[in-house]
């Protein structure tokens, strides 16, 4: 049957791997659609969010001469580990990061998506926001296009961008149902600061941002906290294995709570005045765990494939998104040119992501996110540290003993030798 097709390509999800995507297809002049579910792009997209390395100068050179595409860059790391009444922070102050192509910076996503999202209209592409796109229209094995409502839009080539919640990837038959032990729960707050308040707490100058991950205190579930820097406010959170939380039998705002109630949260947030919260999940399940890549007249970019890296010091999601977004759409004006959208054709989307940082990382850390379900990471090793620190600063007027013996012997005795070599060894081999 010979098809009349609407669109070169349908994009589904105006996020960031879905935008990329447009944008480099709308620059190549192909006839390019983006179906949005939320009223505007961004309107319905969480993260926290830092944002990692040059991809979006790749995307939008020297995007930072616009101060709408982004917040403060990230000059200041930090990692923290809580236990009872402990926290122990190192802190990375790296001013080699104030200078462009920054390392990082942090941005708020309904801002960033739409900013985004404006770039690939002026190129070229047609927008649809508050368009939920329900099902996918086939030609036999071949996917020929999309459904929302009562309409059917035809499309030589359709990108799945749909991010975490992968219902379309399902129906494309392209993974099997979802197991809630490859996600994450995410809990997102924002809180109002001003700008002099975060510069002074966190010893910034103008413009530089700081962003914290924080171990332990999550009632042993797997996860850790984030708190990112804005210009005005600050991005706070929690993000927790939804498997162990399920079989702990505990609710996700109670652990957020007690998390929020340690005395280091409680002095990030001092004086801050909460505007937000929402809820979302992270696809965790790593490289073992995504979906195939392509079909026939398919392609899946950005969390929708499960590209999230998630190494303990950092969460990175957006890069990926955008990263495989731009691939899709330069495999995408490929297939369109060679007029074959079957798998035979497709399948070049796989074999450029081979080459990328985004195929590249997810295999290195492959065996990070089932190392980082490790309980033990999430209590023994905070504890270990921080009651460590407490006891070699402590002077309660004895004589001292040997800093290197006394932290042998602290540890020795508050873990099994096996549990310590077990986490040891689960270290080097996934991180
Ligand atoms: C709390 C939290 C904190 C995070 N922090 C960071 C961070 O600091 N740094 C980082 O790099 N990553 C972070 N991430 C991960 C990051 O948010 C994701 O990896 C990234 O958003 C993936 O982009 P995407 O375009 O693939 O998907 P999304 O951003 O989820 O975009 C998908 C889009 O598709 C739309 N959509 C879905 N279904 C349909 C449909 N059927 N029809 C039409 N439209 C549809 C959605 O509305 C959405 O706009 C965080 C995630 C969370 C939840």
């Amino acid at each position: 049957m010979s098809v009349e097709y609407d669109f070169d390509v349908a994009i589904i999800g105006a996020g960031p791997a879905g935008i990329a995507a447009a944008l480099t297809l709308a620059r190549a002049g192909i006839e390019t659609v983006v179906f949005e579910r939320g009223q505007y792009p961004g309107a319905k997209n969480v993260s926290g969010a830092a944002l990692y390395g040059p991809v979006l100068h790749k995307l939008i050179p020297n995007y930072w001469e616009d101060d709408k595409s982004f917040e403060r860059y990230l000059t200041t790391k930090k990692i923290t580990l809580l236990s009872e009444s402990r926290s122990v922070t190192i802190d990375a102050d790296l001013r080699n990061f104030n200078q462009v192509p920054y390392n990082g910076v942090t941005v708020i996503r309904p801002k960033f998506d739409r900013w985004l999202a404006e770039k690939a209209e002026e190129a070229g592409a047609m927008i649809l926001p508050d368009t939920m796109v329900e099902d996918l229209v086939w030609n036999d094995k071949q996917i020929i296009g999309v459904k929302s409502g009562e309409e059917e839009l035809k499309a030589k080539l359709v990108i799945i961008a749909e991010g975490a919640n992968t219902l379309l990837v399902e129906k494309a038959k392209l993974m099997k149902e979802p197991k809630a032990k490859h996600y994450a729960l995410a809990m997102k707050e924002t809180y109002e600061l001003s700008s002099n308040i975060i510069e002074e707490r966190f010893h910034l100058d103008e413009n530089e941002g700081v962003s914290n991950e924080i171990l332990g205190y999550t009632k042993g579930i797997p996860g850790g906290g984030f708190y990112y820097t804005n210009k005005e406010t600050v991005s706070f959170g929690l993000i927790l294995n939804m498997d162990v939380l399920t079989k702990k039998k505990l609710e996700a705002p109670d652990v957020l709570e007690e998390f929020k109630s340690h005395s280091y949260i409680q002095k990030l947030l001092k004086d801050a005045k909460m505007i937000e919260y929402s809820a979302h999940i992270i696809p965790e399940g790593g490289f073992k765990h995504m979906p195939k890549l392509y079909g026939n007249g398919v392609l899946v970019a950005g969390d929708a494939a499960g590209m999230v890296l998630n190494a303990g010091l950092y969460i990175e999601g957006i890069n990926f998104a955008l990263e495989s977004g731009i691939i899709a759409g330069e495999s995408a004006i490929e297939i369109i040119k060679s007029g074959d959208y079957t798998k035979k054709s497709t399948k070049i989307y796989k074999e450029k992501l081979k080459g990328s940082f985004v195929y590249k990382d997810l295999k290195t850390f492959r065996r990070a996110s089932h190392f980082l379900e490790n309980e033990h990471m999430f209590t023994t090793a905070p504890d270990l540290v921080t009651v460590l620190f407490e006891k070699l600063l402590r002077n309660n007027g004895q004589p001292r003993k040997r800093i290197v013996m006394t932290a042998i012997w602290h540890v020795l005795r508050k873990t099994p030798l096996f549990a310590l070599m077990k986490l040891l060894i689960g270290a080097v081999r996934s991180l």
